[in-house]
């Protein structure tokens, strides 16, 4: 899986950096070779002649370091290039999912994938690659150098690697289990947190920040005792390899013994003792490579956590998909259509809408009625296809939706939506927002605040236009953000608009002026209006009224009220009496 993150060049480098690896390794064990050369000219000639054999040494020792900060330094690039990829990829990939997939996840999952995870996949990475490359070759460079000698001591050696294999093992077994479940927390302790800042508010007010510190904070001893206990095992580890090490050392001093006391000459003892000092540095080389290989394999539990969940990501696909038709038919546009159309939310188990049909003729201004939890919202939602529908058909322009490139489809509708959307930037860059941002001038921004009625609180703001907007539009009032919003779909100029319950943070004289203006800008236009109050709707051409996902009543304001008990009943609740006549 990693590899599908690696560019060409990566793979090239990697080459690069296998190749000075092995050269490192090589001059790395070239050292034990000197240093015996060294003990030799000790027992006998001047100290001139150690310079011979010192420099040199010093010289492998020097270029062994040179090289590993180049390899370093390389496989940092090639880890953190192959991070950016990733969060790139997902990025990418979320921006296709629909309301379904997100959902699936969870937001809060969704960034955590995106930035934990991948630090924690990028981190193995570059610890892994290092070891991984070097641990293996200095392994078989140190055996092939240790397998000409005596056997006693290459016995001991792999005893000696055997017994680290066995504890090492048993800490493993002990703490892979734990590694997996401290990712799984650590998602806990990212949402507790999460949610408590986006609610500090309401957490204030509410005088909850002591339930909500006990949530956190049992999701936070969680994680605490989890890593306790790794810590614990892992406490283990540095003793058992210094044990495992002085036994080996003493192990090949011992055999050394033997063997030196059963050669004959002077000459043959010397030449005995300079093997042993050089057999020993290699078998420390030999047990320190697969101590390293081991200690990849405990990093490896919570990065390969983390890839699979960035994997997850990558690999779900959107179930809402382009079509292939970029354009409508001459002399169809400003239509939609619904057929016998229900939907179902995933996981739900009643229908958000049933069995809906109406029509919708160019320039008519339809309106959508009905108690909270009717449908409305549901129902225009699948207009831009943020769901599917199960059955029945959305027609746009004589096609159905599904038919469109999504990218089409949404040039066409200026969507509003019932919670206004603010991004960080400024007002102007939150108007004239989206593709095409460069069609439009300064002064197609202008008039659409104006048509939106905001251009009083924006001309009143500091830097007017070109004022601030903070993420999630917290530093304006609902009321501002929903006319930002409404003067966002203006601008584009689109075919359709569909307002979802848009006006509703709006004083009444504002959400009066505000559409007698719009009817006027932008007369000819295929509106949609989901609204609550009738005095936002009592003129439109259409009513359709929703009672529980089902249309209950369609027609004209007089019309309803007199063939519409459940518009009648609305209407009561707001309207005097002489307005009420049926
Ligand atoms: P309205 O806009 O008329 O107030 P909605 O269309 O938002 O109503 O909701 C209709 C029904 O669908 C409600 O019963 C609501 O609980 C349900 N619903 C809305 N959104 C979702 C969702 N994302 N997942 C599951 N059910 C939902
Ligand atoms: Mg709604």
């Amino acid at each position: 899986m990693i590899l599908d993150y690696f560019r060409k060049i990566d793979a090239l480098l990697l080459i690069v950096t296998i190749v000075f690896v092995f050269i490192q390794v090589w001059l790395e064990l070239e050292i034990p070779g000197y240093m015996s050369a060294i003990t030799n000219i000790m027992t006998g000639a001047e100290e001139g002649e150690v310079l011979d054999e010192g420099i040199p040494m010093l010289g492998c020792a020097f270029g062994s370091l040179v090289i590993s900060v180049f390899v370093g330094l390389i496989i940092a690039y090639i880890g953190t290039n192959m991070g950016k990829t990733m969060r790139a990829r997902q990025f990418n990939q979320v921006e296709r999912y629909s309301a379904t997939e997100i959902n699936k996840f969870s937001i809060y999952s969704l960034i955590t994938r995106s930035t934990n995870d991948v630090n924690q996949v990028q981190m193995a990475f570059i610890l892994g690659l290092m070891v991984m490359i070097r641990a293996p070759i200095m392994a078989v460079m140190a055996i092939m150098k240790i397998s000409t000698k005596n056997i006693g001591w290459v016995e001991i050696t792999i005893f000696c690697v055997l017994v680290m294999i066995v504890c090492i093992g048993m800490i493993l077994w002990f703490t892979f289990p734990r590694f997996k479940r401290i990712q799984w927390m650590n998602d806990d302790v990212n949402r507790i947190t999460k949610e408590s800042l986006a609610g500090i508010r309401v957490v204030h007010a509410y005088n909850a920040e002591s339930y909500q510190e006990a949530k956190f904070q049992a999701a936070n001893a969680d994680l605490t005792g989890t890593h306790i206990s790794v810590t614990r095992a892992m406490a283990f580890l540095q003793p058992v390899m210094t044990t495992i090490m002085s036994m080996l050392g003493l192990g090949i001093y011992w055999m050394g013994a033997i063997i030196i006391s059963e050669a004959g000459s002077m000459e043959e003892r010397l030449a005995d003792f300079s093997d042993m000092i050089v057999f020993s540095s290699y078998a420390m080389q030999v047990i320190a490579a697969f101590m390293m290989l081991i200690i990849v394999f405990m990093i490896l539990p919570r990065a390969m956590v983390a890839a699979k969940r960035i994997d997850e990501v990558i690999k779900t696909e959107p179930t809402i998909l382009d079509g292939e038709i970029t354009e409508s038919p001459k002399g169809q546009n400003g239509k939609i259509s619904f057929r016998n159309v229900s939907f179902r939310y995933p996981g739900a188990s009643q229908d958000a809408i049933s069995d809906i049909s109406f029509d919708v003729d160019k320039g008519e201004t339809v309106a959508i009625i009905g108690s909270t939890g009717s449908g409305k919202s549901t129902l225009v939602k699948l207009i831009p296809r943020f769901y599917d529908v199960d059955s029945g058909s959305v027609i746009v322009d004589g096609i159905d939706v599904k038919d469109y490139t999504l990218e089409a489809l949404h040039r066409k509708i200026g969507y509003v939506p019932q919670k206004a959307i603010m991004f960080n930037g400024t007002i102007s860059s939150n108007v004239n927002y989206g593709d095409s941002e460069k069609d439009r001038t300064e002064e197609d921004v202008k008039k659409a605040i104006e048509i939106a009625q905001a251009t009083q609180f924006v001309e009143s703001t500091e830097g007017q236009y070109q004022g601030k907007v903070a993420e999630g539009g917290t530093n304006l009032s609902g009321g501002q953000k929903q006319r930002i919003s409404i003067a966002r779909a203006i601008c584009r100029r689109p075919e359709f608009y569909i307002f979802d319950d848009s006006f509703s943070a709006l004083d009444y004289k504002t959400d009066r002026v505000l559409r007698s203006q719009l009817k006027k800008e932008t007369a000819g236009v295929t509106t949609l209006i989901v609204a609550q109050r009738l005095g936002t709707i009592k003129d439109a051409d259409k009513i359709i009224v929703l009672d529980e996902g089902r249309i209950v009543g369609m027609g004209k304001h007089q019309e309803l009220l007199k063939d519409c008990e459940v518009y009648y009943q609305i209407a009561r609740s707001q309207l005097s009496e002489e307005e009420l006549v049926r």
